[in-house]
């Protein structure tokens, strides 16, 4: 009657057929682009999803790549554990007063927003859709977005059909130095025009946690061997608070759909 997903299975049209007591699909997580979800309201089910409960995980995750790559933290921690006391390399920059670009502000980049302001950090954003917030946020175009920031955030969803959002053309309006960090989702940055601009310079860090094949194959190896590129296995929402919210946001609507 129910089912329960989180990101690994997808749930397309055979796996629905075969389900023929299925009255809701429930996806543990952001998004929906693993399940064919017109396809299941064309039969009744309802399909629903947890937008909300990882929002904040995700932010604080972004947040930490800012703070790690402006004091280049996993290269310091790396060289304490080669046995070496290198303070020289380690000349950092502070994140307060730096200028902080969202591209995409839903519930994600306005988690990120109310941190970064906290943090004295000047926040500008981007967004086709959202254009106004409580927050103290300069909404501007996507090219000022790219060429005023010191770093850049993206929080928005992969657009299958038309692709990357980040791609050499707006690498090039970038400041030289920016840092970029990518928390949303694999694909929405070209993963081999990233690999340029940082080895131009171009990009002096990345932050990355998603990726266009995960786990990443072969041919992602460069990228992320690059000694100023950190990355993470996918855990913007692997924290133990957002793992209950998520639980208990499925646990009432499976109950609630089911009921009815
Ligand atoms: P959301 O739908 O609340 O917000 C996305 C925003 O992006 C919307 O306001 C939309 O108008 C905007 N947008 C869409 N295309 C855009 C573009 N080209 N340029 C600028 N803005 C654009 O979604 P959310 O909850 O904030 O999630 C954002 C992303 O984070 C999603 O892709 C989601 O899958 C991903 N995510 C990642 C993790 C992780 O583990 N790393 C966890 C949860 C969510």
């Amino acid at each position: 009657d129910g089912m329960v997903v989180r990101s690994r299975t997808k749930v397309r049209k055979n796996l629905i057929d075969v389900c023929p007591n299925l009255k809701v699909i429930v996806r543990g997580g952001v998004g929906l682009d693993t399940i064919d979800y017109e396809y299941a309201e064309s039969k009744n089910i309802k399909v629903m999803n947890t937008p909300l409960a990882s929002s904040a995980s995700v932010a604080e995750l972004a947040i930490g790549y800012m703070l790690m790559l402006a004091r280049s933290l996993y290269k310091a921690s790396a060289s304490m554990k080669a046995e070496t006391w290198d303070k020289k390399s380690f000349e950092g920059d502070e994140i307060g007063g730096k200028t902080l670009g969202l591209i995409g502000i839903g519930n994600i980049g306005k988690e990120v927003a109310k941190r970064a302001i906290g943090l004295g950090m000047n926040v500008i954003a981007y967004d086709p859709i959202v254009k106004t917030t409580d927050l103290k946020v300069k909404f501007v175009s996507m090219e000022e977005v790219l060429k005023q920031s010191d770093i850049i955030t993206l929080h928005i969803p992969l657009d299958k059909k038309t692709g990357a959002t980040i791609t050499k053309k707006e690498f090039d309006q970038m400041k030289n130095g920016v840092i970029l960090i990518n928390c949303a989702r694999g694909g929405v940055v070209d993963e081999k025009d990233l690999l340029e601009a940082l080895k131009s310079g171009k990009v002096a860090g990345a932050g990355i946690d998603v990726f266009v094949n995960e786990p990443p194959t072969e041919e992602q190896r460069e990228l992320l061997n690059h000694p100023n590129v950190s990355a993470t296995p996918h855990i913007g929402a692997s924290t133990n608070e957002a793992q209950d919210r998520v639980g208990e946001e499925i646990a009432t609507k499976v109950v609630q759909a089911l009921k009815k």
